[in-house]
């Protein structure tokens, strides 16, 4: 390979401004780095900011008070569980040693922490909800005030440097403003540039499947940093259980500003498909829910719910905010179960008869067509839908994130297909494959952005 010509040089590179970009920024200037993080969007904050802003974390002191007793054993075993015990095990233990230290940190660069919810895949309530932009300006503040971090926005990375196989990254060519230049990282890169839910051919090829759900996440999460690794021979992990997120509303994609799903089910809703119909145990984490209305009549649900449901709703906290949904115009209101049918174009007797016979399983403790316990996995107490008015949100399964990727270590350090670390290469967040397996659950991958962020950073920093 010729000489390259570096038009810039730094300690290491950080390919991506989102929540893992900026952690591993921090974490490396700490460890004396100087460091650019590139990003190729105008501004910082990828999927980050358009998200839930749940993180996961046991055994925190906003559980105690709410005198919830979790665990890091829960906290891995839930993990497992979502995951169809398909995750790599290093990869959980590295959570779990490291979880209670990142929320802490976070506390400590100013994050607030306004409640603690039950989602989706947890058996006690452990999604620590925050204000995910907040999150994302504390923590690239943060960044920038150690003092030897630079970002440069509108930047692409467009490919690794190496001089050859075996050899270490170097470096990277990046276009900012239609110019390209070598820039070079003399000890190493960070890829943190997202997944690829908004990358057509990547998924086509991966999982054909997900081809009827809304597409959503980042613009700018188009799969580079798996692409680019992968131009290097990384290994891949949990390609083909990507999966999309259920209580998406089928216009999302059309909204204006951020949507989010909403998941009436988790306060006890239940879904009918367009035959008015049941066809699933609401409880179950909302990817495999999202799975579920995939295979439905026009890829639809509509949760049902009464005014006990919606009086159950968390303005500000997205999944629950059903208010917001209603004043945007996204929620169907009735007076009565046929008058609801009528209005979302169901057969108003079918309806009526799925939520009487839903109600009798509830007053009877047992669901016999899907076996139902909770309201989200086995946790809480199923209600009656009976006190209108009743309510309607269209659903369907809305692709937000990949939570899939490259393989890594539990040093963040990428592995090729030969099981050989690429030296000098790091990922964080998203792109990350092994540690969710099958399905995600609530709060993790802000968590892992966290985690692996900040072991990336460091270990980049302190590469020869
Ligand atoms: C609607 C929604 C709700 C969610 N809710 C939650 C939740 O509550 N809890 C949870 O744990 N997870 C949630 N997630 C998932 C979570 O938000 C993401 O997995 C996480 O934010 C990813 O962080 P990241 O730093 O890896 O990537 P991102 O935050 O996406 O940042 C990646 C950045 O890299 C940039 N980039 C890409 N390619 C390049 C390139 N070639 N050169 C330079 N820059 C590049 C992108 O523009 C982007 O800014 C949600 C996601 C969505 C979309």
């Amino acid at each position: 390979m010729a000489e390259i010509e570096w038009q810039q040089e730094t300690d290491v590179v950080i390919v991506g401004g989102g929540l893992a970009g900026y952690c591993a920024a921090h974490e490396a200037a700490q460890n004396g780095a100087e460091v650019l993080l590139l990003e190729k969007q105008q501004e910082i904050g990828g999927s980050t900011v358009l998200s839930g802003g749940f993180l996961a974390f046991a055994g925190t002191d906003l559980q105690r008070a709410a005198g919830i007793e979790d665990s890091n054993e829960l906290l891995i075993s839930d993990l497992r569980n979502a995951g169809g015990h398909e995750n790599d095990e290093r990869l959980l233990s590295v959570y779990a040693e490291h979880q209670l230290d990142a929320y802490e940190w976070l506390k400590s660069a100013g994050t607030k922490f306004i409640g603690v919810q039950l989602s989706s895949a947890h058996s006690v309530p452990r999604a620590h909800a925050t204000d995910p932009r907040a999150l994302m300006k504390l923590v690239s503040d943060r960044a920038q005030r150690a003092g030897r971090v630079k970002t440069l926005l509108g930047s692409a990375v467009e490919r690794l440097v190496r001089s050859g196989h075996g050899a270490p990254v170097s470096g990277v060519f990046a276009t900012t403003q239609g110019r390209t230049q070598a820039i070079r990282a003399r000890r190493g890169v960070v890829l943190a540039a997202g997944g690829f839910s908004r990358n057509a051919e990547m998924l086509k090829n991966f999982v054909p499947n997900q081809s009827r759900a809304v597409r959503y996440g980042g613009a700018g999460n188009t799969g580079d940093g798996i692409r680019m690794a992968w131009a290097l021979g990384a290994g891949f992990r949990d390609m083909g259980y990507i999966k999309g997120t259920f209580g998406f509303h089928p216009d999302a994609r059309t909204q204006e500003g951020r949507d989010w799903t909403k998941l009436p089910v988790y306060r006890g809703a239940i879904a009918v498909n367009r035959p008015g119909k049941r066809y699933v145990d609401e409880s179950l984490s909302y990817k495999l829910l999202g799975d579920a209305v995939l295979r439905q009549p026009d890829a639809i649900a509509y949760q049902i719910f009464d005014q006990g449901i919606m009086d159950q709703a968390a303005d500000g906290v997205p999944p629950f905010d059903f208010r917001s949904a209603q004043r945007r115009g996204l929620v169907f209101q009735a007076a009565s179960l046929e008058e609801l049918a009528r209005e979302i174009a169901i057969d108003g007797p079918t309806l009526v008869a799925t939520v009487k016979r839903y109600n009798g399983f509830v007053a009877n403790g047992k669901d016999e067509d899907f076996g139902r316990d909770g309201l989200s996995s086995h946790y809480g107490k199923l209600v009656k839908i009976e006190r209108p008015p009743f309510y309607a949100y269209p659903s369907t399964s809305g692709l937000i994130a990949t939570y899939c990727g490259l393989t890594v270590d539990t040093e963040a350090r990428i592995i090729d297909v030969f099981g050989e670390p690429i030296r000098n290469l790091y990922a964080a967040g998203e792109l990350m494959g092994g540690f969710h397996g099958v399905a995600y659950m609530t709060g993790s991958s802000l968590g892992k952005c966290v985690i692996f962020g900040r072991i990336a950073g460091r270990n980049a920093a302190r590469a020869a």
